[in-house]
Parts: C-alpha cells; structure tokens; sequence
C-alpha cells in the first residue's frame, strides 16, 4: 500500500522535479478495439480512436505533448479532435494548453474553475482550462462512435468526471481510482465522505474494464475493492476522530493501515482536511 501511495504522490508532484528535463517515454497498451492506453509520467492517458478523428482522455503534463502526439502517430494519421479532461490537476491537464489550439477539452464546470482559480498549489502558471463543460452528463460523437462523461460528485477532488466508453464496456475513472490509497485534494473541493457514493453512481455503469487514473488496468471487481477499502479507510478515521484522537495518532494508524506514510501526499494534503471533514 506504500508503494501505492508514494507512486501517486510521485505522479501528482513530479512536474516540479521534472522541469527542464527530458520528458520520460510512455508506453502504448491496446485495451479493447480502437482503446489505447499511454501509460507513464502522470495520469493514465484513454487514446480513442475513430474514422474521424481521435479521442483522448487526459493529457498528462504539457512535457509530455510531443510523446502523447508520437504514440497517436504510431496508431492512426486521424488528428486529436477532442480531450476529455477527467480533473483540474497538472499531471491530467497539464497538457490542454498544447492541445488547445487543435483540439476542442471539455471537462466539468468545478474542473475548469479549479484551473481558472488555481486551485492546485505549485501547478504551472500557464494551465489552460476546457472550452466546453457539463455538470452531469455530455457525450461526444465523432466517427461513428460516442464517448460519455459523468459527473457523479465529490471524490479525490469537486470537479472528477467518469469517462464511459458504452460500446467497449469501459470507463477511465481518472483519480477517483488511483494507485491503492484515497488522495482527497481539499483544496481542490474533494471529499472522504461523498468519495464512496460518487464511485457508487459509476459502478451503476455497464462495464468490465476500468482505466484508472494512475496504476495498472483493472476491472469492475477491482473498482469495487478499491471503493470498499475507501469505505474501511473512512470508517477507521471517523472512528478514531470521534475518540478525540490528535491528527499525529490518526496519521500514525492511516500510515500503518493505509500506506499514508509521512512522506506521502496523502499526509500533507488529505489529513487536515480529513481531521475537519469527519470531526
Ligand atoms: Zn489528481
């Protein structure tokens, strides 16, 4: 579970360390017909692609852009048309503003207020929000084929959508899935509390394959583990935080539990909040 925390806590501050340095290679895995993956330095990357134009979900760091485009060049000569935008944070948008003068982002409302308002700390200046957004439901048609997004509330943070895929029985989750342990961005709108409700409206979806915000491929009993563990992790906190215990004690059980060690994302951006939220 450690390593599960600090591969998401890598993941989401990496752009910081990797400034100026050579974009790291990505990795191409064919998910489903015409699904693809790109995997590697930020969130998991959908690659979607139809007779008339490709389209992606997420679009990692803006370092990122000439590896992404390379992987698209291997599989189809049809142009990026649309990005679904699964959050606000750097390591999934961070790419919009090379994508932007091509492609058309859509992505929540509370998404692209996060970008505009900078709610994420440490993210580049020039993060470019989606022109198009929704507050439940918006689907995209392009080439024969639609690709749904959800909003179903609070998780990881205020703005997540569930990217559904209904011909291939698939969804790209974004971080409402990620690595092995809840990160809840307080800061960005999230919740512990509406996270396991949010995952139940998706898991009313028909599917069997789940692309995860960062990690490997999973599927519909993998997300459900995941939820159930979220569950457990909430239940324990609320538990001890009832009991009156000091945010250093539930930080010592989370880490012990949970893999919320002291270096983790998790215990510099989700245990104050927590401390608050289930008081
Ligand atoms: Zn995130």
């Amino acid at each position: 579970m450690a390593a599960g925390a600090l591969l998401l806590a890598g993941c989401w501050i990496a752009y910081t360390q990797n400034q100026g340095r050579q974009a790291p290679a990505l990795t191409l895995n064919k998910i489903k017909p015409d699904l693809y993956e790109i995997e590697g330095d930020g969130g998991n990357v959908a690659m979607y692609v139809t007779g008339e134009g490709v389209i992606l979900v997420d679009d990692k760091f803006e370092q990122d852009y000439e590896n992404i485009m390379a992987k698209v060049k291997s599989v189809t000569g049809q142009p990026v048309k649309y990005v679904l935008s699964t959050h606000h944070h750097s390591d999934h948008s961070g790419g919009n503003v090379k994508f932007l003068p091509t492609a058309e982002i859509i992505s929540t409302a509370n998404a692209r207020a996060n970008i505009v308002e900078h709610k994420q700390p440490g993210a580049p200046a020039d993060m470019a929000p989606a022109r198009v957004v929704f507050t439940e439901e918006c689907s995209v048609f392009l080439g024969g084929k639609e690709v749904r997004a959800h909003y179903y509330g609070r998780g990881h943070t205020n703005g997540d959508a569930v990217i559904y895929f209904p011909a291939l029985r698939t969804i790209h989750t974004g971080d409402l899935m990620a690595g092995k342990t809840p990160l809840i961005d307080y800061a960005g709108g999230g919740s512990l509390k509406e996270w396991t409700k949010t995952l139940d409206g998706a898991l009313e979806l028909d599917f069997d394959t789940v692309i995860p915000g960062h990690g490997p491929v999973t599927d519909k009993a993998g997300l459900t583990a995941y939820r159930n563990n979220i569950e457990k992790l909430r239940n324990r906190a609320a538990g001890l935080i009832q009991e009156g215990k000091s945010q250093e004690e539930v930080g010592k059980v989370m880490a012990a539990e949970f893999g919320w060690g002291p270096n983790s994302m998790q215990a510099q951006w989700s245990l104050p909040g927590m401390m608050q939220e289930l008081r």
